[in-house]
């Protein structure tokens, strides 16, 4: 490999690292707490590594990041710290006003920033997804189900229980949170398992029960990073359709293109490629 090439693939890296550092320095200062700064420089630095290993063809790169962010934020944040990152804890801070943990994490990985690097949270950090990418269907087997509506029901009631405990004033809200984090991913684990095995799919559950593509789908929409075909280049061959797990129709360049906000750019599409259209 030339060494403007090799230069080339530490490009993408390097931004994102230093995106990231970009905002660990600016919360660590306006927040005056330290933690920001080792937070965002960890999750920076380990989806860094993550991308660059990637851009050098290693076959296990982004289950690298995956497990370095998944585990850190289920086990450290959520299981040490008692942050609720999932989307009752997200709703808990935002109705006591304050721009703290989870809060931050929607603002950061799930709502302006797929606005540039799209559903990259659940291709490369999602804990949930972390465990549901070990099982055995990769590719689904089956025709994606019209089954979506179930995410806006999830996202309703999640609303619906946070806004009922402020409303009865309920004592301990704290400790409540922590065993909501718990009890929910554990529901979300089961089911998230159940799904993959009974529709033979191990993204079933992304495709229809997590709430959090409640926000993820339209922000992802106008992605500023996402898969693009050369037409030029392409013989129609099929090949990326059967490797993406989220059976997005990555040769069709228009922003509608089919499940195009379900993209989590984990480039198989790209490998699949014999004519290297998909970029
Ligand atoms: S859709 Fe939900 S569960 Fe799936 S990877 Fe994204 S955030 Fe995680
Ligand atoms: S295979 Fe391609 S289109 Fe499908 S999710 Fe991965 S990057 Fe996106
Ligand atoms: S694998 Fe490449 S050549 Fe084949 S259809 Fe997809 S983009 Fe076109």
């Amino acid at each position: 490999m030339k060494k403007t090439e090799k230069i080339k693939k530490i490009i993408l890296p390097a931004v994102l690292w230093l995106l990231f550092e970009g905002i660990a320095v600016t919360l660590w200062l306006t927040k005056q707490n330290l933690f920001y700064l080792f937070n965002f420089t960890y999750i920076g630095t380990s989806l860094a590594i993550g991308i660059l290993l990637l851009q050098f063809r290693y076959r296990h790169a982004r289950r690298v990041a995956q497990l370095l962010v998944g585990t850190y934020m289920l086990v450290y944040l959520g299981l040490i710290c008692h942050e609720n990152m999932q989307i009752e804890g997200f709703w808990y801070y935002l109705f006591t006003g304050v721009f703290e943990a989870a809060t931050i994490h929607y603002a950061v990985a799930k709502i302006f920033g797929p606005l540039v690097f799209g559903r990259g949270w659940c291709g490369y950090a999602c804990w949930t997804a972390m465990i549901l990418d070990l099982l055995p269907y990769k590719v689904p087997q089956q025709p994606r189900k019209k089954w979506g509506f179930i995410r806006y029901i999830v996202f309703v009631l999640s609303f619906v229980f946070v806004s009922a405990l402020f409303l009865a004033r309920v004592n301990h809200m704290e400790q409540i949170m922590f065993w909501a984090f718990l009890i929910g991913n554990v529901l979300y684990y089961i089911v998230g398992i159940v799904l993959a095995f009974a529709l033979k799919d191990n993204r079933a559950f992304c495709k229809y029960i997590c709430p959090v593509t409640v926000f993820l789908k339209p922000m992802s929409y106008f992605s500023l990073l996402r898969i693009r075909c050369d037409e030029s280049k392409c013989i129609s061959c099929g090949k990326c359709k059967k490797v993406c797990p989220m059976n997005v129709d990555m040769t069709d360049n228009a922003r509608k293109r089919g499940n195009g906000t379900e993209c989590i750019l984990c480039y198989e599409c790209t490998k699949a490629c014999p004519k290297e259209a998909l970029k």
